[in-house]
């Protein structure tokens, strides 16, 4: 368990107790104010991740300091965690609204509209979270290629998300002032600011998953086709054993590599129960 489970999933997936965290916690003002701030510039996404890439020139003792103090700070703000197929599906089950939304990442990265992004609310048609999206004047929502904001109901939405996963995308979870929960993402590892801190960066804005990947010998004929949907170094290819090998640490338990194995030879399992990745986030 992560330490959001400790600290606000009663020692469960916390993600999957967002019942606790419902549409009430949209009353904070604040909240609202960070929310509306966040999806209207997505300039300042881009300024950031710029500025890390500054950073990454700096001696190590410095960026080990500045990196941890961002984390601090993001843990309390905006944190994400990797979420598989089965996850995603379990959130879609208790959330009452599901609305489809232009990824900022994208917008900021690329200057293009992607609608890859998720916000989910407790409350019926969207509730405060709705609002305050529909209030936004944020551009990037009314550019010609985007349908704005599209609500969808469940069947939809994850149809759209195994779609994203034949893509290559993996899922992660959003809070909004920790913990409340506003958003399910898809991110890669080139245009996802989120992945490109945490990953190439090495300042982390999101946990790993829940889970870890494991590879079947007695299934896997080799073929490698898993190895190019892995955006985390997670797998590669054994030449002596002619098998797909798994090293757990590398491994953010997406599942998406799973998407490209007609041998059903890779499956996930609880990080908790693998000791050498239990602990690592
Ligand atoms: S896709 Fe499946 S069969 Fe092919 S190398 Fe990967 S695990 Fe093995
Ligand atoms: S090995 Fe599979 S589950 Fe693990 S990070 Fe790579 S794609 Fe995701």
């Amino acid at each position: 368990m992560c330490e959001f489970c400790v600290k606000h999933g009663e020692g469960k997936k916390w993600y999957l107790q967002a019942k606790n965290y419902s549409d009430d916690l949209l009353s904070d003002l604040s909240r609202r104010r960070f929310i509306q701030e966040f999806l209207s510039n997505p300039q300042a996404l881009a300024q950031d991740v710029r500025r890390l890439e500054r950073l990454d020139k700096a001696p190590l003792f410095l960026r080990g300091l500045i990196g941890r103090s961002i984390t601090r700070k993001m843990k309390r703000v905006h944190f994400g965690q990797i979420v598989p197929l089965e996850d995603v599906e379990k959130i879609f089950e208790f959330v009452t609204s599901i609305v489809r939304v232009a990824c900022i990442c994208r917008q900021a990265s690329l200057g293009q509209e992607k609608r890859y992004c998720y916000g989910i609310s407790l409350a019926p048609q969207g509730g405060r979270f709705a609002e305050i999206v529909r209030g936004l004047d944020g551009s990037y929502l009314t550019g010609p290629d985007n349908q704005g904001l599209e609500v969808l109901n469940k069947e939809e939405a994850l149809s759209a998300f195994r779609a994203h996963e034949r893509e290559g995308l993996c899922h992660s979870v959003w809070t909004f002032h920790t913990p409340f929960i506003g958003g399910i993402c898809n991110c890669d590892r080139s245009d996802c600011m989120a992945l490109r801190c945490t990953v190439s960066h090495a300042v982390p804005v999101m946990f790993r998953g829940e889970y870890v990947a494991r590879v079947d010998p007695d299934r896997c004929r080799g073929c490698r086709e898993c190895l190019r949907l892995c955006q985390f170094g997670g797998l590669s290819y054994s030449a002596a054993t002619q098998k797909a090998v798994i090293d757990q640490r590398w491994c953010y338990g997406c599942g998406v590599c799973r998407t490209a194995c007609k041998q059903e030879a890779i499956s996930l399992t609880e990080r908790s129960s693998v000791p050498a990745v239990a602990h690592l986030w």
